[in-house]
């Protein structure tokens, strides 16, 4: 079982280094699949040998080896938290499809959050084809069914379409775009409608606590944007991985 974990988080790791391609290259509209690998500050060509997650990495000292320029931190961190993710999912859910078809979502929830963070874009290439996985997967793999996986579906993107359609009204700005429905959308896809609620209740809580500490700290003023996909994402993961608990537990609540 030991090996399984260790080929899972290796596997994961070089997966998370494709997700860093397409979150550099996806918003900038560029071909996922060529050319090859390089530095986009002196466009040579990577190395297989300077392209192993995480350890070229260390090896290289976060520089390019040919120009010396900073290889963003954000590489490392997509790779270890993609390497963690499928670890976990396989730990929760154990050797099984439904760990596979959540590994899909996690992976291209990294992306959304890694693209949402740096352009303030949610690429519908994840989230369109994310929804048709989703969907797939509930009617065959998941314990959800296709039926709640369209109920779940309808639910996260039409609250979230809701509460973009309410925003300017209720907070005199725009709150979220049209790549935020459609991430709940996917998510709701993947996990059915009370996961998808808890996905929007936790991250916009994330959110508002984040975006408070920021003002109040003067990092960003009150009319700058922040973007909410990273909190939409962290509350998805929670949702994926501890819904369930937190369900019984407050189910439990209702009836004690
Ligand atoms: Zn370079």
């Amino acid at each position: 079982m030991f090996s399984l974990y260790l080929i899972v988080g290796l596997f994961g790791a070089l997966v998370g280094s494709f997700l860093n391609v397409c979150i550099y290259r996806l918003p900038r509209h560029e071909s996922i699949a060529w050319p090859g690998s390089h530095c986009p500050s002196c466009s040579s060509p990577i190395a297989w040998y300077d392209n192993v997650p995480l350890v070229s990495y260390l090896i290289l000292l976060g520089r390019c080896r040919h120009c010396a320029m900073r290889i963003p931190f954000r590489y490392p961190v997509v790779e270890a938290l993609n390497a963690l993710g499928y670890v976990g999912l396989l730990w929760f859910f154990g050797p099984n499809w439904p760990a596979v078809a959540y590994g899909l979502l996690y992976s291209g929830l990294l992306v959304v959050a890694g693209t949402d963070l740096s352009h303030k874009v949610i690429p519908n290439v994840i989230t369109f084809p994310g929804i048709v996985v989703g969907l797939i997967s509930a009617a065959t793999v998941l314990p959800l069914g296709l039926m709640n996986g369209l109920i779940g579906l309808l639910v996260g993107g039409g609250i979230l379409w809701l509460l973009a359609w309410a925003s300017p009204y209720l907070f005199g700005k725009e709150g979220m775009g049209g790549g935020d429905i459609k991430l709940l959308a996917m998510i709701g896809a993947f996990l059915g409608w009370k996961p998808a609620l808890m996905t929007i209740m936790v991250g916009s809580f994330l959110g508002s606590l984040v975006g408070i500490t920021l003002i109040a700290v003067r990092v960003i003023k009150r009319e700058d944007y922040i973007p909410f996909g990273p909190f939409l994402v962290c509350g998805a993961l929670i949702a994926l991985f501890f819904g369930q608990s937190i369900l019984d537990w407050y189910q439990g609540l209702l009836a004690g």
